[in-house]
């Protein structure tokens, strides 16, 4: 076959966990808990439930193209305008749509390493040079990705808090690095973990779009508005840069279940924050619980934590599912030591530790 760039044909496909049904079958178990996708462990927010319910005798109609009900709700919320937004399948889409429509072959492309790996596969996909600037501590280093920019770089994407580290930048870090990169340059800051930070440690990224033309918020409905099933993801930046994306993406995107439920959940703050208290109380038991076990981890402000063995983690890995407790071996990321765990409800996080306790004693 003719690809369209030698990128394509590199590829390797995205791995996600396996269907919990099939790992089951495979290991003979049954009642594990999953908690290998940063997923929403309180399941649908009631108002979601309701709104998708009331959709369902529209589902014989096509969606509404420009999501018009959905972003009005985002606008007032974030305090932009419609013309600032645009909604995808999933963030994950978006992303993609933003590389399409931006990235010619053999530009650069500026990312961390242990950083979110769509964007490593994006940029192979669209024939653009990776530039894999080392991790800090885990985290980005903020310094050497703007002394990584050149004339032939077109996007940094940089993701806050990180996936699959939970690493995060401060506020004063970021404005100073948006302030060093060429407006000719794309900024992507993903922020699909955003609710979980602390108000007061969030950075207040939309107040700098007004700044920075070339900046691109993202962020998503999968994880702490528990719609991760429905595929809703939006960005936020300059109008001018919204306008060309809304051309490029499919008119019909996101679908008429995803729409409602997002609007739903996001005027539903008793959800949002039973969500992150739940998380706050729960990574505070798993800190806890690694120290008492004498087991390094990452500080994460996501809704995961990410363990490291400092050995061959797969052994580990294998170990957990046969107790049946699924959480994520993230080789793949280049953390061959390292295991990301999803915070779940109490008892699973319980199931998890006990488990862990078991294999490591
Ligand atoms: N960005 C980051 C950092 C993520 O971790 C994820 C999901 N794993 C996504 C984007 C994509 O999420 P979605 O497509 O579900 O919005």
């Amino acid at each position: 076959l003719a690809l369209a760039n030698a990128g394509v044909e590199k590829l390797h496909p995205y791995q996600p966990g396996k269907p919990v049904a099939e790992l089951e079958r495979e290991l003979g178990i049954s009642n594990s808990v999953k908690l290998a996708s940063n997923e929403n462990p309180l399941g649908l927010s009631p108002k979601a439930r309701a709104a998708i319910e009331r959709s369902l005798p529209e589902l014989a109609r096509y969606p509404d193209a420009n999501g018009f009900a959905l972003k009005s709700a985002l606008a007032g919320k974030l305090g932009v305008n419609t013309d600032q937004l645009v909604l995808g399948n999933g963030s994950n889409e978006l992303i993609d749509l933003v590389f399409h429509t931006f990235v010619a072959a053999q530009q650069q492309v500026v990312f961390s390493q242990y950083t979110f790996i769509v964007y490593a596969m994006a940029t192979q996909a669209h024939g653009a040079q990776a530039v894999e600037i080392p991790a800090k501590d885990f985290g980005h280093d903020l310094d050497a990705m703007a002394a990584a920019i050149t004339d032939q770089t077109k996007l940094v994407c940089i993701t806050n808090p990180n996936n699959p580290t939970g690493t995060f930048l401060t506020k004063a870090e970021l404005a100073a690095f948006l302030a060093k990169v060429p407006r000719q340059v794309l900024v992507i800051l993903d922020e699909a973990y955003t609710e979980y930070v602390a108000e007061d440690e969030r950075h207040p990224s939309i107040d700098w779009l007004a700044q920075y033309p070339n900046l691109i918020v993202s962020r998503t409905f999968s994880k702490a508005y528990g719609l991760a099933g429905l595929r809703v993801g939006y960005m936020v930046a300059h109008p001018e840069l919204i306008s060309v994306l809304n051309r490029v993406r499919e008119p019909f995107n996101c679908n008429s279940l995803g729409l409602a439920a997002a609007e739903a959940a996001l005027n539903d703050e008793a959800y949002l924050s039973e969500v992150v208290e739940l998380n706050r109380r729960e990574m505070a038991r798993y800190e806890t619980f690694f120290e008492q076990l004498g087991l390094r981890y990452v500080t994460s402000r996501g809704n995961f934590i990410t363990l490291d063995l400092q050995r061959n983690a797969a052994p580990v890995y294998e170990a957990l599912l046969r107790e049946g407790v699924i959480v994520r071996p993230i080789a793949g990321y280049g953390l061959p030591t390292c295991l990301r765990i999803s915070i779940g409800l109490e008892h699973e996080n319980q199931r998890c530790m006990d488990a862990l306790a078991k294999i490591l004693a």
